[in-house]
């Protein structure tokens, strides 16, 4: 044959939209672009409406499989797109996404409210809830037809068509609010750094200094030391820096993100959104957002919430105040004539520590390379969970330092993959989150989960491994909790898989995981120095257990008072706080907040309460759950091993395979026995007197 060779274009490929012929079908992450995602959207809203409208005009009978398990079918294409989109935004943006993201939370609110809102299809809903006593369901079954016809009720499924028009419109006004509030953010953290001069680093350690290199070069800067404002980095210059007039620079710069009267500002931002978050709440028949949000909680009630964060709040505060005291006093046998500063706590409680507890971060960070850690909290898994990991490089990535790793069950089969995006860039927003690219569920033949862990550790300079800072290992463990939740997820519904239960619920597999990494029995055996592969000399292992406990004044107010503050903002009136900064002033005089210690979070800052609904008057979650995680770690104290394989299965069973397919309290109840005690939190913290010696 000697036909011309035509070349025809080959048809454009959309590899969203295409199969994905990688290991697992894992995205092809290098063949993505931003221009995929716009099309990929229209087709997935399209598909989804198709199959929603089909489910609302079935016109056989309501039941339980053309109804609710059909909804758990539908908008598979959605949440794939979604999954790798969300994952880029946060972990790995540019401009053409956050262009993009902005486009996509207006019609993402379009295209949800009148599914959620739809009345036909609720009436379906509500026809099978009324009935569900006689449709002999299972006990999973059972609680994803409560869980849905929760979900629509709440969205305004019941509500009037003039109602429900305002509701629309607000759900598209606050997805475009909460939009803006992390761009803003994400854009004042991105234009900040102080660079540091060869005069500039007293108090600093090597590593940091390398750090603050990697840093530099990361921004284009070669050659050249800066610090950002990325929340681990800022502590640890606030920690270690002698330089007070640099301290306060930082300082002032960390608390002012979101507030600087610039573009990027986010006071009226957060003034619309608590207005709308208020206007919705009320048209859904609730006084406050609060009380709306909190119905559907473990706490219940803003009542409660209260009450649990009055009760640690007072005797935090007072272990604050006489921390306070101490340091000023260190400060004046340093021959120092001045009044300590938001800036100095963290530096002069670091040495107060050192004095008092003979230690330091510095001392432990060479036994805490991240490479060790991470071996640390798979070691865990292996023992409590019977899973096992190991590295593949053939899996696609969206940044080249992220890492994979296939977990392999008890049963020798496939249970998921593990992606660990562990390193701060420009890239990145702040702090650290679990998020999955794919959720466990067993319908259909079933899916195993994609789980994510994104980190904003600083990397090791000039090829030395990347080293963690005590709280960096624990956020480590933190964020591998939440993965296991996803990971070891057994339920055969999507929409109960894994982290899809209640807010206050969800830090307790987390915060639970943290017990292990700071246990001698975990520390001894992979905390090595990097170097010389030493292990962890048993008196430096005791200081470090000993000063854990040092400075949980200041931790618990920081934390507290965000929380609560978080609770006023939905309680009170949008009205009152029209003003975010001075109705941020009177609160924080209400509740005596020690001026030298600045909140966790400040409002225009929160991202976790304003980036979105999740933890709208939730922030108190982690309080919540950590008074069952203190309570829970206990049960392998009782058993008189960290690894009880009795305790780890129930652990397992009830707490971290369950996903959303059982009510919480009940699944704490069936894995301890008995409702949390509430002290162990305090008595965790070491703010409680502990009893006399008999
Ligand atoms: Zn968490």
């Amino acid at each position: 044959m000697s036909e011309t060779a035509e070349t025809t274009a080959a048809p454009e490929v959309n590899p969203l939209l295409a199969a994905w012929q990688t290991p697992h079908q894992t995205p092809p992450f290098a063949e993505i672009t931003p221009e995929h995602f716009m099309p990929a959207f229209e087709r997935a809203f399209a598909d989804h409406a198709a199959e929603v409208a089909a489910i609302t005009h079935d016109p056989s009978t309501p039941d339980f499989d053309n109804t609710v398990t059909a909804l758990e079918r539908s908008g598979k294409l959605l949440t794939k797109v979604s999954a790798v989109f969300y994952d880029l935004v946060s972990a790995h943006s540019n401009p053409a996404i956050l262009a993009i993201d902005k486009e996509v939370s207006l019609r993402m609110a379009r295209h949800w409210s009148p599914i959620m809102m739809n009345a036909v299809l609720f009436g379906r809903i509500a026809l099978l809830h009324e009935n569900r006593a006689s449709l002999g369901l299972t006990g999973e079954q059972m609680r994803l037809l409560e869980r849905t016809y929760t979900r629509f009720h709440r969205a305004g499924a019941g509500l009037t068509e003039e109602a429900k028009k305002r509701m629309a419109e607000i759900n598209e006004q606050l997805a475009q609010l909460g939009t803006s509030f992390s761009h803003h953010l994400l854009g004042d953290e991105q234009d900040w750094f102080l660079e540091l001069g060869e005069d500039d680093r007293a108090g600093l350690s090597d590593s940091f200094v390398a750090t603050a290199k990697a840093a530099a070069e990361e921004r284009g800067m070669a050659g050249k030391a800066i610090v950002t404002l990325s929340r681990s980095f800022a502590e640890t210059f606030l920690k270690s820096s002698a330089r007070r007039d640099l301290r306060e620079k930082v300082y002032k710069a960390f608390t002012a993100r979101g507030d600087n009267g610039n573009a990027n500002d986010n006071n009226e931002v957060v003034v619309e959104i608590l207005a709308l978050r208020e206007e919705s709440a009320k048209l859904l028949g609730f006084p406050t957002f609060a009380a709306y949000r909190l119905e559907d909680s473990m706490a219940k009630t803003p009542e409660a919430v209260r009450d649990l964060l009055e009760r640690v709040w007072t005797p935090a505060r007072a272990r604050a105040l006489a921390d306070r005291d101490e340091l000023q006093q260190l400060i004046a046998e340093e021959g120092g004539n001045f009044q300590l500063a938001p800036w100095d706590w963290r530096y002069y409680a670091e040495k107060l520590r050192q004095a008092k507890a003979n230690f330091d971060d510095g001392a432990i960070k060479p036994y805490l390379a991240l490479d060790h850690m991470i071996e640390a909290a798979f070691d865990c898994a292996t023992r409590l969970f019977g899973i096992t990991f190991a590295e593949r490089k053939d899996v696609p990535i969206w940044h080249p330092d992220v890492r994979v790793w296939e977990v392999t069950g008890p049963d020798g089969r496939h249970k998921a993959l593990f992606y660990g995006d562990y390193f701060a860039r420009p890239s990145k927003r702040s702090g650290a989150w679990m998020t999955s690219l794919r959720d466990q569920q067993k319908l259909d033949g079933g899916t195993a989960p994609l789980i994510i862990n994104v980190c904003n550790f600083a990397k090791g300079a000039d090829g030395e491994p990347a080293l963690l800072s005590p709280d960096d290992a624990r956020t480590l463990f933190h964020e591998f909790g939440h993965g296991l939740h996803g990971m070891l997820s057994n339920v055969v519904y999507p929409s109960l898989s894994g982290t899809s239960v209640f807010t206050d619920f969800v830090e307790l597999p987390s915060q639970l995981y943290e017990h292990w990494q700071e246990r001698p029995e975990v520390l001894q055996k992979f905390a090595r120095h990097y170097q010389t592969g030493e292990p962890l000399p048993e008196d430096l292992l005791r200081r470090f257990l000993a000063a854990r406990k040092f400075n949980q004044g200041f931790a618990t107010v920081e934390f507290v008072a965000s929380a609560l503050l978080d609770l006023e903002f939905h309680t009170q009136p949008a009205s009152a706080s029209r003003n975010v900064r001075a109705f941020e002033q009177a609160e924080l005089k209400k509740i005596g907040m020690p001026e030298e210690i600045a909140m966790r979070h400040r409002p225009t800052q929160f991202g976790h309460i304003f980036s979105g609904d999740h933890y709208a008057s939730g922030y108190y979650s982690y309080m919540w759950s950590e008074v069952m995680d203190a309570d829970a770690f206990g049960a392998f104290e009782e058993a008189g091993d960290i690894f009880d394989p009795a305790t780890a299965k129930r652990l397992h069973d009830d707490i971290y395979s369950s996903g959303g397919s059982v009510d919480p309290e009940a699944a704490y109840v069936a894995f301890r026995g008995r409702e949390p005690e509430a002290d162990a939190l305090l008595r965790r913290r070491g703010l409680l007197e502990e009893p006399a010696a008999a």
